[in-house]
Order: structure tokens, then C-alpha cells, then sequence
């Protein structure tokens, strides 16, 4: 196997255990080859590190259980954007899943820093959660031409991750659900489907007052 960023060949001695979703924020679930110590290691002092500035406060409010094993090193550069860590975790997901590599190109460009955003604002209309429920949730769809990831961190940062709008493979429709509060995986459907043109009209529309970030801090005055 090899590094998904680097290309670098693994063995015993250079592959690394990595987390699908940042321990940082309640990740448990890992992937064994999917990233070579040095990048893991590049991406731990960079944007997941971020990711865990930004987001840990949610889970620490929560109480929620960490993994061990999370990244504990300081940060050293300046603003990142925390938006590729996010990316991150569906590439991983994707990734871990055995899906094929020919249409990951943009997304690790995204997450290398390398192009435009890929990340999209987007919350389904339609998708009831339980009252007490905090949880991540990462969903993949492939089908239609397109091929993209959705996320919600803590319910509350949701983006869609756009992969391919020129995609031929076989359908794909998996959707991963950790109830952080809870600490154990749900079983869970997202039903939306999102087809090229609601794709093109997520990139021009900018994000909106969240609904989504009361409930949590509902939740949270709560615990
Ligand atoms: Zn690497």
C-alpha cells in the first residue's frame, strides 16, 4: 500500500495509524494504511491540529471520551484552514472504505493546501435528529455522475465535500454515525441526494446562521 499523500510505499517500519475522525474530537474508528508516519505526523501539527483547536472545546463542554494516541504536539504555523482537516476526514473515510483512488486528485490537493476549496456549506432540510443525539457522521454518495461526502462535526459544522462531478463508478451509498456523547457507532442513512446542479449552486452560496449551533449548545447546558 501506499501513503494516499506522499505515495511512499509502507512497510511495518513507516505506516501509521490514523484516525478516520480526529482523536481530538472523539474519533475512535482507524485506518491502518492509509497515511506514512512523516505525513501523518506533517498533518497532525497542521490542520488537525487546528481542527482540534477549533472543535475540541465542544467535546471537552460534553464530556465526551477520547482515544488515546492524540496528537499532542504544539502548533507552530500561523492561520490554517481548519475547512482541509474536515476534507481530511472524508478522504480518510473514503479511503478506508477501499473505494478507488483515480478520484481523490482534488480533494488531497484541497487537503495538501495545494487548490480551492472543495468544502461546501450545507445543511439537509429534511434530516431529523434526536433531541439528545451528538454525533459525527460522514456520508458518501456516488451515482448520477457526481461523488461526493457529507459531514457533520458534533451535528453542528456540516459541509459537503465535493470528489468528482464527472464520476463512472459503481454507486456508492455508505453513511459512518459515532454518538460521541454515547461513545458507540449508530446505524444511520442519510436519504438526500444532491445531483450536479445542487452541487454547482453549493459553491455560491455562502454559509448561513446555524440552527444547528444552539442545539448543540442546548445539549451542552444540558450536561
Ligand atoms: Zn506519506
Amino acid at each position: 500500500m501506499n501513503c494516499y499523500n506522499c505515495g511512499v510505499i509502507m512497510n511495518r517500519k513507516n505506516r501509521s495509524v490514523e484516525h478516520i475522525i480526529n482523536a481530538s474530537i472523539g474519533g475512535f474508528r482507524k485506518g491502518y494504511n492509509l497515511l506514512c508516519v512523516s505525513c501523518n505526523m506533517d498533518f497532525g501539527r497542521t490542520i488537525d491540529y487546528e481542527l482540534g483547536r477549533q472543535l475540541g472545546v465542544f467535546g471537552r463542554l460534553l464530556n465526551i471520551a477520547l482515544d488515546r494516541g492524540e496528537h499532542s504536539v504544539s502548533s507552530e504555523v500561523g492561520v490554517i484552514d481548519c475547512e482541509r482537516a474536515i476534507a481530511k476526514i472524508c478522504l480518510n473515510y473514503y479511503l478506508s472504505k477501499g473505494y478507488p483512488k483515480k478520484y481523490i486528485d482534488g480533494v488531497r490537493a484541497f487537503v495538501r493546501g495545494e487548490s480551492s476549496c472543495c468544502a461546501y456549506y450545507y445543511l439537509p432540510v429534511d434530516d431529523v435528529l434526536p433531541d439528545d443525539e451528538v454525533s459525527h457522521i460522514i456520508h458518501i454518495h456516488g451515482g448520477g455522475g457526481v461523488l461526493y461526502a457529507y459531514i457533520e462535526l458534533f451535528n453542528m459544522l456540516n459541509r459537503v465535500i465535493v470528489f468528482s462531478m464527472d464520476y463512472t463508478g459503481e454507486d456508492i451509498d455508505v453513511t459512518y454515525c459515532r454518538d460521541v456523547v454515547v461513545g458507540k457507532e449508530l446505524v444511520k442513512h442519510m436519504t438526500f441526494r444532491l445531483g450536479r446542479r445542487e452541487l454547482e449552486e453549493l459553491k455560491g452560496s455562502p454559509p448561513v446562521a446555524d440552527v444547528r449551533y444552539e442545539r448543540l449548545m442546548k445539549i451542552i447546558s444540558a450536561v
